[in-house]
């Protein structure tokens, strides 16, 4: 937990997509690993729809190479001290939602055994795609399977991560408010069509971000009539 400015302590506990539904509880330790304070609370039960993706030979065969593996790893890892992030974060792009967080996912009808780890929003190729809060830029190039990516540090446990880009407008290190265009939105690495897919970490965990900002579902398709 980090001291804030107004005297109070603060820190994000992630619940896990992964993690089981029930009673659980929370130690909160000093430095020394003292325990000082504990506390109960219940994972609630969500259910998770599944979701097919097509994908043609040539796209499934993207695969990370183990540097990228050790930089996304390295990046979900790292907590820093500085916080440069404030309520409320903003959507990335304003497009609605196609394929929520947490959906279980098949690749040409074969479980993946993966889950949806962010959200994705209709993005037109070429719209431009924002910072969702202030942040530093930990890394903005182009990866196999994530095709042209950012990842922002918004410091004290909160991380957020832009995919698929056509084309990068930030490089690592540079700090970035709310609002600054990172990128425009393509269909780099394995995407089958111009979307944002973005992901929201907290202390490394997968969380769903429209818990943390307000998106709108696309309307479904109406099934037609005979
Ligand atoms: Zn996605």
């Amino acid at each position: 937990m980090f001291a804030q400015s107004d005297g109070k302590k603060f820190g994000l506990m992630p619940i896990s997509v992964k993690d089981t539904p029930g009673p659980s509880s929370i130690d909160f330790l000093s430095e020394q690993g003292a325990i000082l304070a504990s506390s109960k609370f219940v994972v609630r039960a969500t259910r998770f729809p599944s979701e097919n993706v097509r994908l043609s030979p040539d796209i499934e065969a993207l695969h990370s190479t183990p540097e990228e593996i050790k930089l996304l790893t390295d990046f979900r890892s790292g907590v820093s001290e500085e916080r440069f992030w404030q309520d409320p974060l903003a959507p990335p792009v304003e497009g609605c939602v196609t394929s929520p967080f947490g959906m279980k996912r098949l690749h040409n009808g074969k479980p993946t055994g993966e889950f949806h780890g962010g959200v994705d929003q209709r993005t037109p190729a070429g719209e431009p795609i924002r910072a969702i809060a202030d942040g530093k830029i930990i890394y903005a190039q182009k990866f196999n399977v994530l095709g042209n990516a950012v990842g922002i540090d918004h410091g004290q446990g909160l991380g957020s991560m832009y995919l698929h880009m056509s084309e990068l407008k930030v490089t690592p290190g540079a700090l970035v408010k709310k609002g600054d265009v990172l990128g425009y939105a393509g269909s780099t690495g394995r995407s089958t069509g111009p979307h944002l897919h973005w992901v929201l970490y907290a202390n490394g965990v997968n969380v769903n971000a429209a818990q943390w900002v307000k998106l709108t579902s696309c309307p479904r398709p109406s099934s037609k009539k005979k």
